[in-house]
């Protein structure tokens, strides 16, 4: 499917809720998406063609919208998937990381064994908002002396520049909707 028409796809089911988790944020609800498993699976297709040449070892998906996106496009690509969970969440040895959300602070983790030294990482959010979530997830495949070499989003919200704060320039950052 052409971009520019999935973009306006996208768009037109992402619900706008004003004032949460908290005051002033503009939450965008992706529930509609999924509920929508045609779309569901252009997504999929979206990302699957783009990482195609990527030589990607591994999908780690973000806690929780992350595995949503992250999951089926592990299926499509036959890849293994991994979760960066919040923490606490995983039972296992773990590496983590804390950085400051759009909305308050937390903390990151990833099983120690998730990812096997030297791999390349695709990371797999919904939302791109500030970039922090990214940071934190690149400083982690870094402790385990690996790559995060490209990170997919459903959604970005440009307004925020979370590009420019992704401190690892080195990452191919990709969103299919952008908010300007
Ligand atoms: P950030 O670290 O600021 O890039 O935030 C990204 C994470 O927070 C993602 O896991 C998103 O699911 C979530 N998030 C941040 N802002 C929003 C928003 N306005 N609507 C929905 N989710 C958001």
């Amino acid at each position: 499917m052409n971009a520019a028409i999935l973009e306006n796809k996208i768009k037109s089911y992402v619900k706008d809720v004003p004032d949460f988790p908290n005051k002033g944020i503009i939450f965008k609800d992706i529930t509609p998406i999924l509920k929508t498993i045609p779309l569901v699976d252009e997504i999929t297709d979206a990302f699957a063609s783009r990482y195609e040449l990527f030589k990607i070892d591994k999908i780690a998906g973000i806690e929780a919208r992350g595995f949503l996106f992250g999951m089926p496009l592990s299926v499509k690509m036959k890849v293994p998937f991994i979760p960066i969970r919040k923490k606490g969440k995983l039972p296992c040895d773990t590496v983590r990381s804390s950085y400051n959300l759009e909305y308050g602070a937390t903390t990151v983790e990833m099983h120690k064994d998730a990812l096997n030294e030297n791999e390349n990482v695709l990371i797999v959010d919904d939302v791109l908002a500030t970039g922090g979530t990214v940071n934190a997830s690149v400083d982690i495949i870094k402790q385990l002396k690996c790559r995060a070499v490209a990170a997919a989003f459903v959604l970005e919200l440009s307004f925020l520049n979370g590009i420019e704060n992704i401190k690892d320039k080195s990452v191919d950052i990709f969103s299919l909707a952008k908010y300007r």
